[in-house]
């Protein structure tokens, strides 16, 4: 492995699926949901494959029917306009929409001011892009049950070599949906230093109780330096289909585009035309995905409470991220996350992800573990049971 890549060895989801399965346990580590997404959906997939349609490369862009259908959910959800042949592009996930948005926008030694803990892949993203990141530390605030976003130390973090802010709401793995006053000050932040925002947004329609997603897009003066991203995987339940999209300013867009042609040319032919009708869903499919994750949410949160984690009761996302300390010394191996989850499997069945390799800062990270609840209710019923035995 060169040397840009070096610290990206496997990563803490493969190497925490294998202890689940070595050991019997029930993983609550990786966020994948053990039910597929609507019948309908599959079967439109079934049909786009039978029917001919994707099964040959399909258009570079994406399948002019989802490009569509991207900007038909733009409108529908936030009132926004995208162009479907200049502004719309569909991805292999948004894993891949956000590799080919850091090569396509980075030159070499450009910083990313990053909020920290992120999702893995931004850091070997960054770092396959030759860019330099700097983390800016989401604190927990135990009080207000949630992260927040320290403004003076995100503006503190730009430099004359930063080039983009990279941002994710409703966040993975906190579980903090950005508020509008947080994302003010971030679009301020962004216009004064004339910085781009490449914005993952995979899990907008992930949010509970009264807490809304709101677009960073959606801000004044945003759109235009704003690179949006999403993805099928999370709204649809369809993790393995790898179906992603990016909403651009058109130069933006084709930059992006550029970088995207060369990484996967195109992916998930049948899946686009699948995805595309997915997206018309009527109101009551998102509430009830909403509605069902809230109640699994609840459920796991107070058990894992009761077994006397401190939880952070999520506001969006499937994840809930806990601080191990008050277990004491004993379980939390110290407030050692890493420790904890290796050997959670033999203390009781289950597996977690630490969200320590979700910071350049370990330390900051050490004491924090997720636990995902996209799961079956008797899935997640087990599980609570099982923390019992942690006590
Ligand atoms: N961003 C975040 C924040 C995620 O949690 C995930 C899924 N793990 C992704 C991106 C990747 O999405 P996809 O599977 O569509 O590539
Ligand atoms: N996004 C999911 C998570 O955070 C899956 C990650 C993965 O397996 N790469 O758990």
């Amino acid at each position: 492995l060169n040397r840009r890549l070096a610290e990206f060895g496997t990563t803490i989801f493969a190497e925490m699926a294998a202890l689940a399965i070595r050991t019997g346990s029930i993983n609550l580590g990786q966020g994948s949901p053990d039910v597929d997404g609507p019948e309908e959906v599959r079967e439109a997939a079934v049909r786009a494959l039978r029917d001919g349609r994707g099964n040959q490369y399909p258009p570079g862009p994406g399948v002019p029917e989802l490009r569509a259908a991207v900007c038909a959910h733009q409108q529908r959800w936030y009132g926004l306009e995208y162009d479907p042949d200049r502004e719309v592009l569909i991805t292999a996930g948004a894993t891949e929409a956000l590799a080919a948005s850091l090569i396509a926008l980075l030159e070499p030694g450009d910083e990313v001011v990053a909020l920290e803990p992120y999702y893995d892949s931004y850091a070997a993203g960054i770092a396959m892009a030759g860019g330099t990141r700097v983390p800016v530390t989401l604190r927990p605030d135990p009080e207000a049950g949630r992260y927040r976003l320290d403004v003076d130390e995100l503006r503190d973090a730009v430099t004359d070599n930063t080039r983009l802010i990279l941002l994710n709401t409703p966040h993975n793995p906190t579980g903090t949906v950005l508020t509008r006053e947080e994302l003010a000050a971030i679009a301020t932040i962004a216009i004064e230093r004339d910085l781009y925002v490449v914005t993952d947004e995979v899990y907008e329609h992930l949010v509970f109780d009264e807490h809304q997603h709101i677009p960073l897009a959606s801000l004044p003066g945003m759109r235009e330096r704003t690179v949006t991203i999403s993805s099928a995987g999370k709204t649809f339940s369809f993790t393995g289909w790898k179906v992603g999209w990016v909403t651009a300013p058109p130069d933006l867009l084709a930059a992006v585009r550029s970088a995207k042609q060369y990484l996967t040319f195109v992916a998930s032919g049948p899946f686009q035309h699948a995805i595309a009708e997915a997206l018309t869903l009527p109101d009551s499919y998102y509430a009830g995905l909403r509605d069902e994750l809230a109640v699994k949410r609840d459920l796991l949160a107070d058990g894992l409470a009761t077994a006397g984690f401190t939880v952070f009761r999520p506001a969006g996302t499937y994840f809930i991220t806990t601080d191990i300390r008050p277990l004491g010394p004993e379980i939390s191996a110290d407030g050692d996350g890493l420790a904890f989850c290796r050997g959670l499997p033999e203390r009781c069945g289950l597996v977690a992800v630490p969200n320590q390799f979700f910071y350049d800062n370990r330390e900051a990270g050490a004491p924090f573990v997720r636990f995902a609840f996209c799961k079956r209710m008797s899935v997640l019923e087990e599980a609570v049971d099982r923390l019992k035995q942690l006590t």
